[in-house]
């Protein structure tokens, strides 16, 4: 099955609408230090094209309801570099179009402009990520530069595709004191609502997050190890220091008049959009109201 219901290892931490999930690519080229889904697929650097994925999706489609709810991706990217060449992505999003399906684009990359023309005539939302402006070469090596991201938020904007950025994970000490100026110029591109989330390591995204900056290791440890808190196969923050992180940046998105919400925190309360991923962006909003009780 490509087509899976998004149901993050039924973590109660997750607030997400109902929404199907799909992958084209296994694995992901842009190598981020704190990528999670590294810990569970082998591999998973090395980008590869999943077999006979059209063919399998177009058998699948048929059975989900009418309108609903395509997240493209949960675990990988859509836009990887092979994408400018395989277009397995823009494949896809012709079936969708086609079926009347709404579409959550979540990227790194500035490919996704080059599907404005299906984008902007389905219903669909674009959210970019963009983490930090000083460390991408340290935190993201082999994706977009954070400012091509912010080309792509402003010309997908300009033409009328809704978008929104993730400001996601927040590393403490790393980037969390740049949230004002990304935020500010992503408001700039038009975007109007934010998503943020704390890094919370895993055995693996740690390891590398510690080789790469080794002169924040003794805080890191103090803040993650030391005080923090394991949550299934990951480590959380302490709760009142995740809140600090959040509150501060839910500020910053009140005062710029842009949505916030929380992405698995168990902070819905903190959230001033309908919807935790920004679907809510998508014409016609999420398909059915978010499950009673907490996020993702
Ligand atoms: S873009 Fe996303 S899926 Fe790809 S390596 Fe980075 S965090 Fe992982």
């Amino acid at each position: 099955m490509y087509l899976q219901r998004f149901d993050p290892w039924k973590n109660e931490l997750c607030s997400c609408p109902p929404k199907y999930s799909l992958n084209p690519y296994t694995g992901c080229a842009h190598a981020c230090i704190y990528c999670y889904a590294s810990s569970y697929i082998k591999d998973f650097f090395k980008c590869r094209q999943k077999p006979r994925l059209l063919e399998v999706l177009s058998r699948e489609i048929r059975k989900l309801p009418k309108g609903s709810l395509i997240s493209l991706c949960n675990t990988s990217d859509p836009y990887p570099p092979m994408e400018r060449q395989k277009a397995l992505t823009r494949d896809c999003l012709k079936i969708f179009g086609k079926e009347s399906l709404k579409v959550l684009i979540i990227t790194k990359s500035d490919i996704v402009c080059r599907d404005i023309d299906l984008l902007k005539n389905m219903a669909s939302a674009v959210t970019i990520t963009i983490t930090t402006l000083k460390y991408s070469s340290q935190l993201e090596p082999y994706a977009p530069s954070p400012f091509k991201r912010l080309n792509a938020l402003e010309r997908l904007s300009k033409e009328g595709i809704p978008t929104g950025l993730r400001f996601d994970p927040i590393i403490p000490t790393i980037n969390e004191d740049e949230a004002f100026e990304i935020l500010s110029l992503a408001k700039s591109a038009g975007v109007s609502h934010v998503t943020v989330s704390t890094f919370k390591p895993r055995l693996d995204s740690w390891k590398r997050l510690k080789e790469r900056f080794p002169e924040r290791v003794p805080i890191l440890e103090d803040l993650y190890i030391r005080r923090g808190k394991r949550r299934g196969n990951s480590i959380y923050l302490e709760d009142q220091k995740r809140e600090s992180i959040i509150s501060a940046v839910r500020e910053i998105c009140l005062s710029l008049n842009l949505t916030f919400s929380t992405c698995r925190e168990k902070l819905s309360n903190y959230n001033t959009s309908k919807s935790c991923d920004g679907s809510h962006l998508i014409e016609g909003g999420p398909p059915m109201s978010p499950p009673s009780g907490e996020e993702s």
